[in-house]
């Protein structure tokens, strides 16, 4: 059977259009993952924060922070992050707006996981001497070398 030369062009336009059409989709995904934000696409969760401060605890603190504290993310109307301590347990809490890359999220669960590891050592100065010793301690053990 032999298909007329114009069935023969319709089919050849069809297919044109159908190569055309992937070719077109497949470059506009290209164009959406360029203009992504690598940061934005490993924002950090719940789950992240208390993973990052087990592997910290375990890399930095030789274990020695308590086990139970909780990681979370909170409306902190202007601060980092904060520390404290409700009937015996550390609650570290990550300022929600300020951390939203991830490696912003880390540097400051090092910085409260000093605050948790100097507790009451420095007084009403939180940012005194011990807290400060522990900060120059991280960075010279390298915790911050990928983040900053
Ligand atoms: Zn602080």
């Amino acid at each position: 059977m032999r298909f007329p030369f114009k069935t023969f062009m319709i089919m050849l336009a069809v297919t044109a259009l159908i190569f055309i059409w992937i070719l077109i989709g497949s470059a506009s995904k290209n164009i959406a993952r360029k203009q992504s934000n690598p940061l934005a696409d490993q924002l950090a969760g719940p789950i992240n924060l208390q993973v990052w401060f087990q592997s910290y605890d375990e890399d930095y603190f030789l274990g020695a922070l308590p086990k139970n504290t909780i990681v979370s993310y909170g409306d902190l109307g202007g601060n980092m992050g904060i520390t404290q301590r409700l009937e015996g347990v550390y609650h570290i809490t990550i300022d929600i707006e300020f951390n939203k890359a991830a490696r912003v999220s880390q540097m400051t669960v090092l910085h409260e996981m000093c605050h948790e590891a100097q507790w009451g050592n420095d007084g009403l100065d939180v940012h005194g001497p011990k807290f400060q010793t522990c900060m120059h301690r991280l960075a010279a053990a390298g915790a911050f070398d990928l983040l900053w």
